[in-house]
């Protein structure tokens, strides 16, 4: 039987570089190998890898592994899979860590059954069980009202991880590492599916995963109009992103990509402004992790205000001009 040791974290890169939930694996990872005196590798698999190899190491990674090839420009399940599957099934990781992202929620549970192991997806903790060794494994259940904590004895031990759960560690460039280009050949005649088109996701202004204050919107402002003045206005003084609750999505008053929740984006900023949302756990699980959560509702009843920290009652028309006429005198004094 294979000796399962140390951690691999399967890394993204985004615009040439690291993508933001690798570093956070990295540090999630980093703890994880720490507290089993084990090591951390980190496999990135582009067409072109560049200094990105040094940035893992920078953030925690002891080697990384990487593959580049033409065919794995964009994230493609039947050629991503044989590079991830290979070095896998040569390095023999106790643990194999990947983002909750269009990537590893595509590419995890096909690793894990080749592997004929279990995935625990959309962790929120990690931690590793002295005694045992296996891997604690939060996630959320019964639609984010509930926490389950899992472990599983099969080998390798993967999950997911959802991004802004875990915190990268600063980045270090005097950390020593190993880079190890891993050979492979790609068997390109194994594709199944092919991209025809990939539409690049229109970014105005700070982005809503990167913002660390998010001004969202619900079903209650009534239309699209409020999303583009009283909302972003907002949303600008204070250097943040404009979100929604599913509806004005579901709606067309906002491009999709705003739609934060369940089926959405799940953010995590310093501070989320939630005006005319009514709470419902499927939005409150895109967003629970936000530090400072602040509810304008017109209705003293309605549940966001059990999850905010701070609420005000009453009709947002009244409520968010006052607050930015304030915040604009603040700012300016
Ligand atoms: C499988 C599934 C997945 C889902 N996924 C998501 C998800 O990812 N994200 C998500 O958001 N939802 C999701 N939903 C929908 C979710 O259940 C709720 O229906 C939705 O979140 C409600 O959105 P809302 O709070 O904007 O609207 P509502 O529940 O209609 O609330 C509107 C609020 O606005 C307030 N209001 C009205 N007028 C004013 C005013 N003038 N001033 C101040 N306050 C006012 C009201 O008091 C009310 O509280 C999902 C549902 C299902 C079944």
């Amino acid at each position: 039987m294979a000796e399962y040791k140390g951690i691999l974290v399967c890394g993204e890169l985004a615009d040439g570089k690291l993508a933001s939930i690798t570093t956070e694996l990295l540090g999630c990872g980093r703890k994880l190998a720490d507290s089993l005196q084990e090591s951390l590798s980190c496999l990135l698999t582009s067409d072109a890898i560049g200094e990105a190899s040094k940035e893992a190491i920078a953030f925690g990674a002891d080697k990384v592994y990487t593959v580049e090839h033409p065919a794995l420009k964009e994230y493609q399940a039947d050629f991503h899979i044989q590079a991830v599957e290979k070095l896998v099934k040569d390095i023999s990781p106790r643990i194999i860590l990947m983002g909750q992202t269009f990537m590893g929620r595509d590419l995890a549970p096909r690793l894990a059954f080749r592997l004929d192991t279990s995935l625990a997806t959309d962790c929120l903790d990690l931690s590793i069980d002295p005694e045992t060794k296996l891997l604690i494994q939060t996630r959320p259940a019964y639609g984010g009202n509930a926490r389950a904590v899992f472990t599983s004895e099969l080998m390798p031990q993967m999950a997911t991880v959802r991004s802004k759960a875990m915190s990268p560690l600063d980045r270090d460039n005097s950390r020593k590492g190993e880079v190890i280009p891993f050979k492979i050949d790609i068997d390109t005649s194994k594709v199944r599916a092919k991209i025809i088109e990939t539409v690049k996701e229109e970014a105005v202004g700070v982005k809503l995963e990167d913002a660390s204050v998010i001004v969202s919107g619900g079903r209650g402002l009534g239309g699209p109009e409020p999303f583009q003045t009283t909302l972003k206005e907002l949303a600008d003084l204070l250097h943040g992103a404009v979100g929604a609750s599913r509806p004005p999505a579901d709606n067309g008053w906002v491009p999709a990509a705003l739609h934060i929740g369940l089926t959405g984006k799940i953010v995590a900023p310093d501070i989320y402004i939630a005006i005319a949302i009514s709470g419902s756990s499927q939005h409150i699980a895109g967003c629970s992790g936000s530090k400072h959560i602040i509810a304008i509702n017109k209705d003293p009843e309605a549940n966001i205000f059990r999850e905010a920290e701070f609420g005000v009652v009453g009709k947002y028309e009244e409520v968010v001009p006052a607050f930015t006429n304030k915040l604009r005198e603040l700012l300016a004094g």
